[in-house]
């Protein structure tokens, strides 16, 4: 391949250009993308960039140095495979190899659209908005319980805002980890001010409230929208491109989508895990660091007899709420054994997920070692003594 065009300028984006650098392809690179600012990683937006703690979080890379051409501003809206060209607002744009790098956007509340205050937590633009709203100490209603409302209702405390989280399930995190893992952090709400409501759904937002289907009416100065992202991929509708349940980009084992030379990576594509035997989407950082690499390494070894790079990762993500450190890595659904390691009404525990005394999946509360000792286990696939696992005292091991 000669001309590779990466669509998508966040995290995956950025990475996949320069993972081709960095593994010697030579081609030319151009990295497209929708959003007019220097690209920039996401996470600091709830933290850091909220708060006016940091300016911005654009990446450190050298793109010019690197020779990797940069098109900002400029949305792809088709993809032409039998052309191998990408339609773009501008004209279209030919390839060799193209990636696809879309992320995800933000799931909106119905009926909130276009209702003033109401704010999405996804780009830089969306971070600038709401930091107005903490410096004036609005009060915030969060809709959704998840990282992302948990990240913004800690740094809206963290700010002096009085802060409503509304949750429609009965605890926090309650799509992402299971009830005995996630009920317990019900109480960090509430320790940190924060009025947390289970159980409660949307009727309606007006300027200035927002209406619960019980009748109760919480004041809000602002709105902040957190219930899920998906696919960014509306625009490959037709295309070709196989896409999944989750209107996510299907990619194989090597990362190639079902149409030749178009590859996907990132938020926007799900993949099939050996390791888990389950087709994954995962939408974290880590994924968008790991998964370029691979992608790179096809890309790079097409042209030998190099066997094809298999990306088989355990999971990996972190966040950061309520004056805690969550990590979590592996994948827990086919866990057969649950391990406390510590209280988790205590500042520091971690959760281990077993499968025929396998360890599989780690959360670690405050216990970035146990993170750092359980996911080699994880990847090593190390037989462990349940016994001494529990044993918060002891490091985690194999024995
Ligand atoms: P994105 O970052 O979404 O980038 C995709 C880019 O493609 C966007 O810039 C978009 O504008 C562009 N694009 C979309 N459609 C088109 C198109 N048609 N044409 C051209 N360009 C297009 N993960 C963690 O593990 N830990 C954290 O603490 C954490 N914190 C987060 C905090 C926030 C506020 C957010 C939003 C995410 C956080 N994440 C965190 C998740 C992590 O940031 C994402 O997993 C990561 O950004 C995914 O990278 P990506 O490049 O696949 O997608």
């Amino acid at each position: 391949a000669r001309r590779v065009v990466v669509v998508g300028a966040g995290m995956a984006g950025v990475q996949t250009a320069v993972a081709l650098r960095e593994q010697g392809f030579d081609g030319t690179v151009t990295l497209i993308g929708a959003e007019p600012h220097q690209p920039y990683d996401r996470p600091p937006l709830s933290k850091a960039v909220l708060l006016g703690n940091a300016e911005g979080s654009a990446f450190d890379v050298d793109f010019e140095g690197l020779g990797i051409e940069l098109v900002l501003g400029r949305e792809a809206d088709g993809l032409r495979p039998a052309d191998h060209e990408l339609d773009t607002g501008a004209g279209p744009v030919p390839y060799d190899v193209l990636v696809l790098a879309t992320g995800a956007e933000p799931i909106r509340l119905p009926g909130a659209e276009g209702v003033p205050g109401v704010h999405l937590l996804r780009t830089l633009d969306d971070a600038e908005r709401l930091r107005p709203v903490l410096v004036r100490q609005h009060d915030v209603v969060v809709v959704g319980a998840g990282w992302i409302g948990a990240e913004f209702a800690t740094a809206a405390r963290e700010a002096g805002c009085a802060v409503t989280v509304v949750e429609a399930a009965d605890r926090p995190l309650a799509g992402a980890l299971p009830a005995e893992v996630s009920a317990p952090m019900a109480a960090w709400y509430a320790d940190s001010g924060i009025d947390l409501r289970t159980h409660a759904r949307v009727e309606r937002v007006e300027p200035g409230a927002v209406v619960l289907d019980d009748g109760s009416r919480l004041p809000a100065g602002a709105v902040v929208v957190g219930i899920g992202a998906r696919p960014a991929t509306a625009w490959l509708a037709g295309s070709g491109v196989t896409l999944g349940a989750h209107r996510e980009v299907v990619a194989d084992a090597h990362l190639r989508t079902s149409v030749p030379d178009v590859y996907a990576v990132g938020d926007c594509a799900s993949f099939p895990s050996r390791r888990y035997g389950e087709r994954l989407l995962v939408h974290h950082w880590d994924n968008a660091l790991q998964g370029p690499r691979t992608v790179a390494a096809n890309i790079v070894g097409a042209a030998t007899d190099e066997p094809l790079a298999v990306y088989d990762p355990v999971p990996y993500f972190w966040s950061e709420q309520f004056g805690r450190f969550v990590q979590y890595a592996g994948h827990h659904v086919d866990a057969d054994r649950v391990l406390w390691r510590g209280d988790p009404s205590g500042p520091a525990w971690s959760v281990c997920w077993l499968r025929e005394d396998r360890l599989v999946a780690l959360l670690a509360v405050g216990r970035a070692r146990d993170l750092a000792q359980g996911k080699r286990l994880i990847q090593a696939g190390t037989p462990m003594n349940p016994r001494l696992l529990a044993d918060p005292a002891r490091p985690l091991k194999a024995a």
